[in-house]
């Protein structure tokens, strides 16, 4: 087993990241030493970094990440979610969260909620935990961490940015059940929508129609699936307008919000057909409230839904989705590579400055 861990610490907003070297004490029960070979930075790390959500510090930063089984407990899982067998030396993705499935919210579906819930690349360094983001060249995965393990031809960038951005989309289709023949508008195109617009093509949507406010971001979503491109005006109370000047009759069946803003979400609901879901992904930082005129969600009968991150059947669906996938699509292209441990700080502020889909760091 290595016994020791290069890291680059998180301490407080806008500062330099502290790079370092943890001991690696040894494990658990049921744990697994993984090597972290590749992360990617997600929204959350960045929002992290700018101050504009709070994490528990000093923190490893980094959740979307991939790695080969350095080591295991001896009373380790021995098989995936899927009942392959694990060994040292497989390439590994795993849930972003673990928390124990007997929980009466893991039973309900949830474990994301459950109240013994561990997210990695959220906690803080304490004595006794301190391997557990992205940002550093060893990660532990504690007991009841969902883990599946990946098919070696796929490339790194590619699997790495599973266990965020697509099963979190694999759990947004999920809440959207059957979209064999729908109409599905896509609002907001970062990693998450641009994602979700070829999920969605490939669960049998007639359409998908993707809004965003950046028209380079719209082009793209056509080499991922969308068949309609919708660029959100200035002035967003005239989007129900345009939308349908360029759709005509096209009735949206489902709405799926990863934008996050106000505005979107009221003028999805706008867009929604009679008997239309809507579902809520992208609001996780403040926002003003979103205004819902209640007789037009009773009189066209719609249906809205929120979630939270995702569970262990969404990372399924999203490892077999990108196995399926991975070269129907582009996705590489959707992650800037370059950047290694050492360069973290240069990694977070090329993203910043540049906001690429995803920023990828070798490990
Ligand atoms: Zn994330």
């Amino acid at each position: 087993m290595p016994l020791t861990a290069s890291v680059a610490i998180f301490n407080a907003p806008l500062e330099s990241f502290q790079l370092d070297t943890f001991r690696i004490s040894g494990l658990q029960p049921q744990e697994i030493l993984v090597r972290n070979e590749y992360v990617t930075l997600c929204r959350s790390d960045l929002l992290t970094y700018l101050g504009k959500r709070t994490e528990k510090t000093p923190t490893l930063l980094g959740h979307e990440i991939v790695g080969r089984i350095a080591a295991m407990a001896e009373d380790a899982p021995q098989s995936d979610l899927l009942g392959q067998k694990l060994k040292v030396g497989d390439r590994v993705t795993w849930a972003i969260f673990a928390s124990d499935p007997k929980s009466p919210m893991a039973q309900a579906g949830l474990p994301q909620k459950a109240d013994d819930l561990f997210k990695y690349g959220h906690e803080a360094i304490t004595p006794e935990s301190h391997l557990h983001g992205g940002l550093s060249e060893y990660i532990i995965l504690r007991k009841h961490t969902p883990i599946i393990k990946l098919d070696e031809s796929i490339p790194l960038p590619v699997v790495t940015i599973i266990n965020c951005a697509v099963a979190t989309v694999a759990g947004a289709l999920r809440l959207a059940e059957d979209l064999t023949g729908k109409n599905v508008l896509i609002s907001g195109t970062g990693m998450l929508g641009i994602i979700a617009c070829a999920m969605a093509k490939a669960k049998g949507a007639a359409n998908v129609i993707a809004l965003d406010i950046n028209p380079q971001r719209l082009e793209l979503t056509r080499q991922f699936g969308a068949d309609y491109t919708l660029i959100l005006p200035t002035e967003p109370q005239h989007l129900s307008a345009v939308a349908a000047e360029q759709l005509g009759q096209l009735p949206i069946h489902t709405m799926i919000d990863f934008s996050g803003a106000p505005d979107a979400i009221e003028n999805g609901l706008e867009l929604l057909a009679i008997g239309g879901t809507a579902i809520w992904i992208g609001s996780t930082y403040p926002q003003r409230n979103v205004q819902i005129n209640a007789e037009k969600v009773v009189r066209k009968i719609l249906t809205i839904k929120g979630l939270h991150n995702y569970n262990g059947q969404d990372l399924i669906s999203a490892v077999d989705f990108i196995q399926k996938h991975h070269t129907v699509y582009p996705f590489e292209r959707l992650v800037h590579s370059g950047f290694t441990l050492d360069q973290v700080d240069a990694a977070f502020q090329y993203a910043i400055e540049n906001n690429p889909f995803r920023v990828g760091i070798t490990l």
